[in-house]
């Protein structure tokens, strides 16, 4: 029997228009019906050079899901070429190409010889969320356009988080990740925001190995480059926020990368000393507000949901009522995930609910004793619900409309000092 899904917190695979997007220079070709990327754009920071208003599409009717549309999509090929000023054009395909069978790669594989690469990714909406479409524009660029190289760099590591657009801080977390992988010596190299692009997507090859910092979202890309390109793969689940966390990571990276221990501890001890100095003086505001908020819960994908756990937990000492996980994870992670909120400091557990459907999340929230005003981190459909509850809430995950992020970010030390900042600001303005 079909369901309702309440408030869905994700796109269908043709979102991962926006992974191209946030690849400097590079474009989607939409083979699509004319209001897909109408749908599925943001309004958040998604202008720029190429916005969603301009991607070429096909604009698929009737007559080609009659005839087929391999036709409009050679032409619609041929004149973004000629038009659009791009480094990269990946053809990204909706649900209707898909279901009347045009065969897209077959009409791709004709611009082999374009002057600049042209790849294409199966899209269509039926076929998963934007986490899905995202995986599978990177595995087009790896079967596509990588080749093998033997000219490896010592020390450059390529860095894959979560997906851009869909996480509001992406930015922000990849340039920290960037930042601290420098400190520790590493060259750190990613494909997406400023000033990154087709050069970085080139120099993936020669890598030392491939670091991903994701609960699942990536995994099988890094094994197709593990097996097409040797690229050696670094799998980290959690977000790292706040010192525990960030601490850690950064030991088993560069043990991982074979980096001196003593220059890893040192980078560490500098940016333990400062962050626990900032601590200390805000310890009275802290302890303060624990006795307002004794329980949260974070509902999020698996990044946010995980790392920000993680942190409440090891870092601030709150209480972890229940959490969910919004982001239609595959089965095949879900119980090495939900493992991961058992490895909470202090002896403490997280139980985690793996759950789309908003309206089973809200009963759960409303029926939970948090014993005192609950602490909600999530999307904007949590906002009303806390409100009801007197609680305090933080809007940390898609749909956003109650921040505005430019490169802002949560990851790191200074992540989680913000997300800090953040939290009490909502908490001290109950006493205005
Ligand atoms: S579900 Fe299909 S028709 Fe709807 S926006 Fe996505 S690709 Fe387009």
């Amino acid at each position: 029997m079909a369901k309702l899904l309440d408030k869905q917190r994700y796109k269908c695979a043709l979102g991962a228009m926006q992974t191209v997007q946030a690849i400097t220079r590079a474009i989607p070709i939409l083979h699509s019906g004319p209001g897909c990327a109408q749908k599925l754009s943001d309004s958040i920071g998604s202008s720029g050079y190429f916005s969603p208003n301009i991607f070429p599409c096909t604009s698929i009717n009737e007559k080609d899901v009659v005839f087929g549309g391999v036709k409009k999509l050679h032409s619609t090929i041929d004149n973004a070429l000629k038009v659009v000023d791009a480094d990269l054009y990946v053809v990204l395909t909706g649900c209707i190409p898909e279901i009347v069978g045009d065969d897209t790669g077959e009409v791709v594989s004709e611009f082999a010889d374009a002057d600049k690469p042209v790849i294409y990714a199966s899209t269509a909406g039926f076929k998963g969320n934007n986490y899905k479409g995202h995986e599978q524009v990177i595995d087009a660029i790896i079967d596509q356009y990588l080749k093998k190289s033997e000219n490896k760099q010592k020390g450059l590591v390529n860095i894959w988080a979560d997906v851009p657009y869909q996480d509001l801080f992406w930015l922000g977390n990849i340039k920290e990740l960037e930042r601290l992988l420098e400190e520790i010596g590493l060259t750190p190299n990613t494909i997406f925001g400023y000033n990154r692009g087709i050069e970085h997507i080139d120099r993936i090859p020669e890598a030392e190995f491939n670091l991903l910092v994701s609960p699942w979202v990536s995994v099988k890309n890094m094994k197709k480059m593990e097996k097409k390109l040797g690229i050696p793969y670094f799998h980290y689940p959690t977000l790292p926020i706040g010192a525990y966390e960030t601490s850690k990571f950064l030991r088993e990276v560069g043990k991982f990368a074979g980096v001196d221990e003593k220059k890893v501890e040192g980078v560490i001890n500098e940016h333990e000393n400062y962050y626990y100095y900032l601590i200390e003086r805000y310890a009275d505001l802290f302890l303060e507000n624990r006795v307002i908020n004794k329980q949260f819960s974070v509902v999020a994908d698996a990044q946010y949901a995980l790392g920000i756990t993680k942190f409440l937990t090891n870092d601030l000492g709150l209480v972890p009522a229940k959490q969910f996980i919004v982001d239609d994870t595959p089965r095949e992670f879900r119980d090495a995930i939900a493992e991961e909120f058992t490895k909470l400091n202090y002896g403490l557990k997280a139980e985690v609910a793996f759950e789309t459907d908003s309206y089973k999340i809200h009963e759960e929230i409303k029926n939970h004793d948090y014993h005192g005003y609950p602490l909600i981190l999530g999307s904007y459909y949590e906002k009303e619900l806390t409100e009801k509850l007197k609680g305090n809430y933080l809007n940390i995950a898609w749909p956003v409309q109650d921040k505005v992020v430019f490169d802002d970010f949560y990851v790191g030390y200074t992540g989680g000092i913000r997300l800090i900042e953040d939290i009490y600001t909502v908490a001290v303005q109950r006493f205005n």
